[in-house]
């Protein structure tokens, strides 16, 4: 697992991103509803299988993969 202080997470959808995957793609914004990324986060969890996730369900995750549990 990449280490956190690397990731930058999505102001409206919370999902994670690793900031040197974002450099290398060429990537600005959040892949999944386009809105900004911001290293002020704090706290997250993985989803692995969101179907069957209730936390996914209750925070309106629809993809897998690492979400912030708070962003500023
Ligand atoms: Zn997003």
């Amino acid at each position: 697992m990449s280490d956190v202080k690397n990731l930058v997470a999505c102001k409206s959808c919370k999902r994670l991103y690793d900031s040197a995957q974002l450099k290398t793609s060429g990537q600005t914004a959040c892949r999944l509803c386009g809105g900004a990324l911001t290293k002020d986060w704090q706290g997250y969890l993985a989803i692995i299988d969101f179907e069957k996730s209730e936390i996914a369900k209750t925070m309106g995750i629809s993809d897998n993969g690492k979400y912030a549990l708070k962003v500023r």
